[in-house]
């Protein structure tokens, strides 16, 4: 595809995130044309509904490019089906329900020689690249997460996020861990996790971490789906010699030694389908996966605590 063609995709999965943000966003970009849509339930008027994947390529073939805005359980099935159809894949996050799967997709893509990218959209938010600007000058001693938000109130009737894949608290969560792998140069170790699963699911409602960033960096990370008071996501930053930084609202906010410095309208999904346009222009692709890999070790180093049941 050269630059200046536009770029034909279809969305699977419409659900909130979808009709929220991914319609929306190809819209607005005049290198983007949104051609159709496939959900089992129907989707807005106005984009053609197909109630399968399969359907929707089958009856437009000129889609080069589908955006997976599904669960993630079922994300791989998905992506892996449409990458072996040669279409390019924008995964909505998190990339994929285990990191194995993640890998598989990774692999596959680089055979089929289509673009992947596994989107973070936090890392998108208009703080973050002046956040890392800042990491870059400082020796950071510490970077604290506090992530609190009401399930019910964000994520009403999706049940998927306490099913086996579905990550509970880690589904925000995992932004926050998108942002502080983006700000840390080096790996992120989880060295303590607690993980509050509730008797009648099979996900964390609530997790603690501590985590070990290169260059001796303590990182800690709050998760809650319980908070009811004030809706938290933040990221604050120490470094030698007193200097603080903090994202606040998931990256949009930036403040240096508590003075706001940058606080910018909300745009992540514009910049990722651009982003996402510009990779698949070049033949490119860009899948990280280190946010799911401190997920998934707070799994595996975990201690798993029985919490109350939770009824929505
Ligand atoms: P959602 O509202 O539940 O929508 C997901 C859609 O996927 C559903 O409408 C459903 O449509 C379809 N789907 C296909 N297979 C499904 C299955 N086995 N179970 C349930 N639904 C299935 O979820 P969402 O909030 O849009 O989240 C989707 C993904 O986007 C998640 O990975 C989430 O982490 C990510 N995300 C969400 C947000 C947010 O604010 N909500 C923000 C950023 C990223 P049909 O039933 O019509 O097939």
């Amino acid at each position: 595809m050269s630059g200046a063609e536009k770029l034909k995709i279809g969305l699977v999965g419409v659900g909130k995130i979808a009709v929220d943000q991914h319609i929306p966003a190809i819209r607005d970009n005049p290198l983007l044309e949104l051609v159709a849509g496939s959900s089992r339930h129907g989707g807005p008027d106005g984009l053609p509904i197909y109630t399968s994947m399969d359907e929707m390529l089958a009856r437009h073939p000129e889609i080069a490019a589908v955006a997976l805005c599904t669960p993630p359980q079922v994300r791989r099935a998905l992506a892996e089906q449409a990458i072996a159809a040669g279409r390019h894949v924008f995964l909505e996050k998190p990339p994929a329900a285990t990191l194995g799967e993640a890998e598989a997709l990774r692999a596959l893509a680089a055979r089929q020689g289509v673009t992947l990218f596994a989107s973070w959209h936090s890392r998108f938010a208009p703080g973050v690249a002046a956040a890392a600007a800042w990491m870059a000058r400082h020796r950071v001693r510490s970077l604290d997460v506090v992530w609190k938000e009401n399930v019910r109130q964000w994520h009403p009737g999706q049940k998927w996020i306490f099913q086996p894949g579905g990550m509970g608290v880690f589904d925000p969560g995992i932004n926050a861990l998108s942002i502080v792998t983006r700000l840390l140069a080096g790996p992120l170790l989880v060295r303590q996790a607690d993980l509050h699963i509730p008797s009648n699911c099979s996900a964390p409602i609530q997790a603690e971490l501590r985590m070990a960033g290169g260059q001796g960096v303590a990182v800690s990370a709050a998760f809650d789906f319980l908070q009811t008071g004030p809706q938290t996501w933040s990221i604050f930053a120490e470094a030698e010699g007193g200097a603080r930084m903090a994202l606040h609202q998931g990256g949009r906010i930036l403040e240096l030694d508590g003075q706001v410095v940058a606080d910018q309208p909300e745009r992540e999904y514009a910049a990722m389908y651009e982003h996402f346009r510009q990779l698949v222009a070049a033949g490119r692709s860009d899948a990280d996966f280190t946010p799911l890999q401190a997920v998934a070790d707070a799994f595996l180093a975990g201690r798993l605590h029985s919490a109350a049941p939770f009824v929505e």
